[in-house]
């Protein structure tokens, strides 16, 4: 063999190795499947990050606007709704609008309701970790979720079974939630008293078992009035004594509570 061709033999084995330490070590095919695992799983549930963090800078906007005037959002219910993905709780043919700040449907007649007013019934109803909190009207679960976000234990009850059954579902996640089909007129009474009750649909008057189960201090946010015109959405304090005290929040717009005697 020539200098001349041992020097070839060592440049061409030189090349070889560097090629195998290309493919073996640096190769993108080797590390790409991984990026592309972690895109995969990531940006899915981020897909909404940006108009949920615009939606909730509208909600704090609003809030600030509305100072004196009605009830200031609790900052850490807008925390709360800044990590909820309200897309989840919706149709497949409403994701996309699931974070304007409004109802939209969810199917029997039913709807999810608008941002805001679930923000203002939870910073009414004031949950705390460990509290006791009833639901009336599951509906999509999105306002269970909500009040489990806030670590409290929540019952919440729907009267449209397939809905209670759906949303039961997507409640899994949260293992402090119970829900159940069937009337919530008459409450949840083997987990009463509570220490907050959530009325999502809108009563011809207050339930008389609601304001029972609830606990002395406890609160109850409910709107009340004609299924057909606007209805008040109240908030009724009980005090250490058990006498309900009622407070006028705002006009509001709720499908109408069925059921009751
Ligand atoms: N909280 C829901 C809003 C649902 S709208 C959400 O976050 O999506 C109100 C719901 O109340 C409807 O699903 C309706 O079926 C339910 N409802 C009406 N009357 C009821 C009753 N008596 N008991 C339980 N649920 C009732």
């Amino acid at each position: 063999m020539s200098g001349a061709d041992a020097r070839a033999g060592f440049l061409h084995r030189r090349a070889i190795v560097k090629a195998i330490v290309e493919v073996v070590v640096l190769s993108p095919a080797l590390v790409l499947p991984h990026a592309a695992f972690a895109r995969q799983v990531a940006p899915k549930a981020d897909r909404y990050a940006a108009p949920r963090a615009a939606l909730v800078a509208e909600l704090r906007d609003q809030s600030r606007n509305d100072a004196g005037t009605t009830t200031q959002l609790d900052p850490a219910v807008l925390a709360i709704l800044a990590r909820v993905p309200r897309h989840e709780y919706v149709p497949e043919s409403e994701r996309d609008n699931a974070y304007e700040n409004r109802p939209l449907g969810i199917g029997y007649g039913q709807t999810i309701s608008q941002p805001y007013i679930v923000a203002l019934m939870t910073t009414l109803a004031a949950p705390r970790a460990g509290q006791s909190i009833l639901e009336i009207g599951t509906g999509s679960g999105y306002q269970a979720a909500v009040l489990a976000e806030a670590r409290a234990k929540v019952y919440t009850v729907e009267i449209v079974e397939p809905l209670a059954k759906q949303a039961a579902q997507r409640l899994q996640r949260y293992p402090d939630v119970r829900a159940r089909t069937g009337d919530g007129y008459y409450g949840w009474k083997e987990h009463a008293p509570f220490d907050a009750i959530v009325v999502t649909a809108a009563a011809s008057s207050i339930p008389p078992p609601l304001v029972q189960q609830l606990k002395p201090g406890g609160r109850m946010v409910i709107p009340v009035g004609s299924s057909f015109f606007t209805q008040t959405l109240l908030l009724v304090q009980k005090d250490a004594n058990g006498r309900a005290r009622t407070r006028q929040v705002l006009p509001v717009r709720f499908v109408p509570l069925t059921g009751g005697p």
